[in-house]
């Protein structure tokens, strides 16, 4: 096969990438060299992706109910039961639920079929989750939802603030580019962020500001620049309006709302005040807020002031999370939006997008938003419901709410390419999509740039790409106009429709070929630079936003905040990420806990926490790290159901929402966390899958060659082998060893000299080398190697990783802090030099640089100072 380029799937950054199929029939997976978004680079979830081509979790074929059915019997089914609520409940009763992962083409003919041909705006996108504020407030300030900058300004800032992102673990090749910029230009980088989180740690300036304050900090700024003189007092005359006002809202006291000193206040408002060339880029920790749009507004009101926006290396940024959330936009994939960033509020722009689509009919007003389109489906309203390509009842805030919506909703379709999903298995018809590889169209990244993905695969069974099932519903309703035979004619289609656009004009392109398309930034290099904004009076707003605490203040029996996010190598809920190898760098949820209020709350490291809100309740690793806020708690928002006991944080998670984008606040929660009294604790590695049914806890990784579990009971046990015969159904050779003073009891099987499993117990924390235990699935166990698995860790002469830092490479930490220790490297180039970690895509270097310094400071025999392997994830902490 000839090498192809295509995109990456996951993030925001949108890197590109070419795919080769060698002659083994192995597909090899490259950084595009030439794509500019990524120059080659990858970071170790797009390293990572041909381990996700394996059909192992697909779904090839329709099913109706549970039971295979053709396409035809079930596109026909999906036309008659929307037909028949549209004809008896009104177009209202009909809603999609799509997503940032559908290419722009798919996500077209969905909002095309729904806004122009149903008539109603019940349409919108997990997008609205990750990047909805950012939209509302680019539309109050700038009149259109652009996104001022590139890439490039990040290189070419003096200073770059970052706000509510952790960039290092969520955009990694962005913070790559960044990270290299420094080397050579010695940016400063800010990091405002609640948490120490790894781009913290390699920031000039961490600002730990109290959760949900930024918009008294950016308020505080924009004061100080207006004081000082700091304000482009010709930029604000010329070319904005409203800055009187935005002034005037700024009152908050900054101290008590921050919760930052003074002396932090003042050097953060000096060195923004005094670099001119700075970018303030931002993500879900500003975004994912009651206050969202406000914080969005309170940081553009700063770049507005002084005349900072649409010039090299000065501007607001959007980062967005979603690899496809800025095409979902550019075609109005939003409930609130029309085609080709068309107001659906203006009755001009409805006709003109009619008129091209020749719709019967067009959405004369906004639909409803993800939180509200769900409780639509809860009390009835919506009567058929159409998810595509996301996980609602993971992802969403009120996860409970939302499966018991879905239990009982009449009519629910999913089109995914898995019906494993906690979404899927309330599905009445399931439609099976097709995956990354098999899929053509186009994704648009942060900076605006459209890029091609290319298929390179074959359509396995009857999988079908979501644009050719939305088309062909569309026309067993009846509907003209979705005669598509490919995503080139819908590209073309969406370009035409840009000529009525403000700032998106794809025009140009609409004689390109699509098979060449090279990736290419739509409108200008830089919007904005020239003053002109898209307002009806082309001057930029100032908005005022004022202060408000986020949600009600915390009550004494929910003294926590929960701040939910993003782990370095995992990806939404883990439908593409669960693969050994991304697995290994952290394999089990978690709630991160500063060392301090865990002695408070009676929790020891490693042990189980329950986080609960009311009567619902998670049960996750305590992890203790004193780079967490006080009286916070971090949890991953990536497990589900499938691999994991009790852990969709999402529960936990209130259906609250800004009150202008309607994103919800998922970053805000008042929580209890208490110690789960655990009777003993478990690990275990097989090569079969576990039956996890009769566990107080558990929690599950795929290994190389099975599986990985972590376990606990809450009740005494009179019999560990009980328990071991519960878990696995096997027979073999089995050896054991009990002390049932101290609880240990560890147990191996064999089938000849092969490891079937082995499964250790203990009163605490099992202490074992789980790395090393789950290579040896793959080994051969005879004479010592079998004492020595009942031991649970490598020999003298046995290589053990410890837990794995650097996934590309598959390096642990007790091989970087031997080095270490052995005076061998001192520096994360020198590790690097000497192990390769890191060299790839440098998504693992902040940790290193972490090991590295408190390797040292414990090798000087500093107090206190042992090495925090609790940061590099639950995993690490069970290490002994
Ligand atoms: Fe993919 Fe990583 Fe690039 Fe994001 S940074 S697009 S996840 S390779």
């Amino acid at each position: 096969m000839m090498p192809v380029k295509t995109t990456c799937p996951y993030c925001g950054v949108g890197c590109g990438i070419i795919a080769t199929r060698h002659e083994d029939g192995k597909i090899a997976i490259d950084g595009d060299p030439d794509h500019p978004a990524n120059f080659g680079r990858l970071c170790s979830k797009g390293s990572a992706l041909a381990e996700t081509l394996s059909l192992g979790d697909r779904e090839l074929h329709p099913l109706i109910g549970s039971k295979r059915a053709p396409w035809d019997e079930a596109l026909g089914l999906v036309a008659r039961k929307f037909s028949d609520a549209i004809r008896d409940f009104g177009p209202d009763s009909v809603a999609f639920y799509v997503s940032g992962q559908l290419l722009t083409e798919d996500y077209y003919v969905a909002n095309k079929l729904m806004k122009g041909f149903i008539g109603s705006a019940n349409i919108d996108t997990n997008s609205r989750l990750c990047m909805a504020s950012a939209v509302a407030g680019h539309i109050r300030a700038f009149g259109s939802d652009t996104v001022p900058g590139t890439y490039e300004d990040f290189e070419l800032a003096d200073l770059v603030v970052l706000v509510g992102s952790n960039l290092a673990w969520c955009h990694p090749v962005l913070f790559q580019r960044l990270m290299a910029a420094r080397e050579r230009r010695g940016t400063k980088l800010v990091v405002i962020d609640p948490r120490r989180t790894a781009t913290a740690e390699s920031a000039d300036m961490h600002l730990a500001v109290r959760p949900g304050s930024d918009v008294a900090l950016f308020n505080g700024l924009l004061r100080h620049l207006f004081v000082t003189g700091k304000a482009d007092a010709d930029f604000v005359a010329r070319h904005t309006s409203g800055l009187e006002g935005a002034l005037a809202a700024c009152s908050a006291e900054l101290a008590p709302a921050t919760g930052l000193s003074a002396q932090e206040i003042e050097s953060f408002f000096t060195l923004f005040a005094a670099t001119e060339k700075s970018v303030t880029a931002f993500s879900q920790g500003v975004n994912q807020s009651t206050s969202g749009t406000d914080k969005v507004n309170a940081i553009i009101n700063c770049h507005l002031l002084t005349g900072r926006i649409g010039k090299p290396g000065m501007g607001p940024f959007s980062l967005t999370g979603q690899p496809n959330a800025m095409g979902g936009r550019e075609v109005g994939g939003l409930a609130n939006a029309l085609a080709a960033h068309m107001d659906i509020g203006n009755p001009e722009h409805r006709a003109l997008v009619q008129a091209l689509w020749s719709a019967p009919r067009i959405a004369a007003k906004p639909g409803l938003k993800a939180i509200d389109l769900f409780r639509a489906v809860g009390d009835g309203r919506i009567k058929a419901l159409w998810i595509m390509a996301t996980n609602p009842a993971v992802s969403m805030p009120d996860a409970d709410g939302i499966a018991e919506a879905l239990r009982n909703c009449p009519f629910v379709v999913i089109s995914d390419v898995t019906a494993k999903t906690d979404t899927a298995r309330h599905a009445h018809v399931f439609l099976p999509a097709a995956a990354w590889g098999e899929k053509s169209g186009t994704v648009t990244n942060s900076e605006r740039r459209i890029s091609r993905q290319r298929s390179f695969l074959a359509l396995p069974g009857e999988a079908r790409p979501d644009w050719w099932i939305i088309s062909h519903v569309a026309k067993r309703m009846g509907f003209a106009g979705f005669d598509y035979r490919s995503p080139a004619e819908i590209f073309r289609e969406h370009c035409d429709l840009t000529q009525f656009a403000r700032d998106l004009d794809l025009t140009p392109m609409r004689r390109a070929s699509y098979e060449e398309l090279a990736p290419f930034q739509w409108g200008k290099e830089r919007f904005f630079g020239d003053g002109q904004f898209y307002t009806a009076d082309g001057r930029a707003c100032f908005v005022p936003t004022p202060w408000r605490s986020p949600a009600t203040a915390t009550i004494a029996a929910l003294p926590m905040i929960l701040n939910t996010g993003r782990i370095r190598d995992q990806w939404h809920t883990m439908t593409r990420t669960k693969t050994p190898r991304l697995m290994q760098h952290i394999a089990e949820p978690f709630a991160e806990l500063h060392p301090d209020d865990a002695r408070m709350l009676s929790v020891a490291p490693a042990a189980l926490v329950e986080v609960a809100k009311g009567d619902r309740r998670v049960v996750l690793r305590a992890l203790l790290n004193p780079r967490q806020q006080r009286g916070c708690a971090f949890v991953p928002m990536h497990w589900s159901n499938e691999l994991s006991g009790n852990a969709i944080v999402n529960r936990l998670v209130a259906a609250n929402t800004d009150p202008i984008s309607g994103q919800p606040e998922l970053k805000w929660s008042a929580v209890s966390v208490r110690p789960v009294e655990a009777a003993w604790y478990g690990f275990a590695v097989a090569r079969e899958k576990p039956d996890c049914t009769h566990l107080d806890y558990w929690s599950l990784a795929p290994t190389e060659r099975g599986y990985r579990l972590e376990c606990a009971g809450t009740r005494e046990t009179e019999s560990f082998d009980g328990v071991l015969e519960n878990v696995f159904a096997l027979q073999g050779d089995k050896i054991a060893y009990h002390d049932h003073a101290s609880g240990e009891h560890r147990f191996a099987i064999f089938d000849g000299d092969r490891l079937e499993a082995a499964m250790f117990f203990a009163r605490h924390p099992v202490g074992v080398s789980r790395n090393w235990l789950a290579a040896q699935l793959a080994g051969k166990n005879q004479g010592v190697n079998r004492l020595r698995l009942l031991a649970g860790r490598s020999g003298e002469d046995g290589p053990d990783r410890g837990a794995i830092v650097c996934s590309c490479f598959s390096i642990g930490i007790k091989q970087i802090m031997a080095l270490v220790a052995g005076g061998q490297a001192s520096t994360v180039k020198g590790v690097g030099d000497l192990l390769k970690a890191g060299t790839n895509c440098g998504s693992c270097k902040p940790e290193i640089g972490r090991i590295i310094h408190e390797t040292s400071t414990a090798s000087a025999g500093a107090a206190g100072a042992a090495p925090h392997r609790s940061a590099l994830g639950a995993a690490g902490l069970l290490r002994p």
